[in-house]
């Protein structure tokens, strides 16, 4: 199992707290998995610890929109069957990562914005106050910078995204990918994490893959499915994240990726100063300096 943090410029006094967060979030899928859990349960159980705490860009603590409101997506991916599920644009939603996964045992792919709501409440899901994700440092962040219109202020940040793959006993493959977006964003403006084929992609015949950074570029180098094929031709899964980073040259985007193969190897790479993952089995609970 991996788990990530985000890849970008994540600040010296911020690295504790994503390390920390990370490996918590590992953990809590790991729990899953020791008990015989499936991976798609072991993915959603680390992004959820991860959403529920504030230093990451999901859940309470993402980034507040040109008009000051949290706005989510989310997505999951069953390698097993291929079943997805995603939210989009979805207000007062604590967990979107738990929303994603009602849709993907729903007959739908995907719900957005209000009607995503109105669903949260048949499965269920109570919404929160608006309020309940915002948190002091991106309140003060918005105050200060809100309309996002300074395009360098918005670039530096992005990348707080969260995400997970994992495989279990049963050899079934999983992901999860949950952000609160770019700060500033458009209101209804969506990324490429909750995207199947860009923020996230599971196929047991080939391998898990969640994304994360500049989701305008992400989307149409439909990167994770990508760098799953590169995994299912044949590479392990460190060699299809450093080869997924070539993908990214074309548009010079700025991203980073974990991946997990069939086999249960994990990798990660990325190409902005930092990135925050944990990765099961090599005792490295990172938030690295530098590209790799
Ligand atoms: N990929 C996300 C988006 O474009 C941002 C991120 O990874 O932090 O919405």
């Amino acid at each position: 199992m991996a788990v990530h943090g985000g890849a970008f410029a994540i600040p010296s006094d911020e690295i504790d707290a994503h390390r920390k967060g990370c490996r918590r979030a590992l953990e809590a899928g790991q729990r899953i998995l020791a008990d015989g859990g499936s991976s798609l349960d072991a993915v959603q159980a680390a992004v959820t610890v991860l959403e529920d705490d504030e230093t990451f860009d999901a859940g309470r603590g993402s980034f507040l929109n040109e008009v000051g409101a949290v706005e989510l997506d989310a997505g999951v991916m069953d390698g097993r069957d291929l079943r997805t599920g995603s939210v989009a644009a979805v207000q007062r939603i604590r967990n979107p990562v738990l929303l994603a996964r009602q849709v993907l045992e729903s007959p739908h792919a995907v719900l957005v914005g209000e009607g995503a709501q109105r669903f949260a409440i048949t499965q269920g899901i109570t919404p929160c106050r608006s309020e309940d994700l915002i948190s002091d440092r991106e309140r003060i962040r918005w105050e200060q910078r809100g309309d996002g219109s300074d395009p360098n202020w918005a670039r530096a940040l992005f990348g707080d995204t969260v995400g997970a793959v994992a495989l279990d006993g049963a050899g079934d493959l999983a992901a999860a990918t949950s952000t609160g977006g770019s700060p500033g964003k458009p209101q209804g403006r969506v990324g490429d994490s909750p995207f199947v084929g860009a923020g996230l992609y599971a196929d047991n015949a080939a391998g898990a893959v969640s994304t994360t950074g500049h989701g305008e570029l992400i989307i149409p180098l439909v990167w994770a499915k990508s760098a799953v094929d590169v995994m299912g031709a044949g590479s392990a899964a460190q060699e299809g994240a450093d080869r997924a980073m070539l993908i990214l040259e074309r548009l010079g985007a700025r991203a980073g990726l974990i991946t997990l193969d069939v086999k249960g190897r994990v990798g990660v790479a990325w190409n902005t100063p930092r990135m925050a993952f944990a990765l099961q089995g090599l005792d490295d609970y990172d938030c690295s300096d530098g590209p790799r």
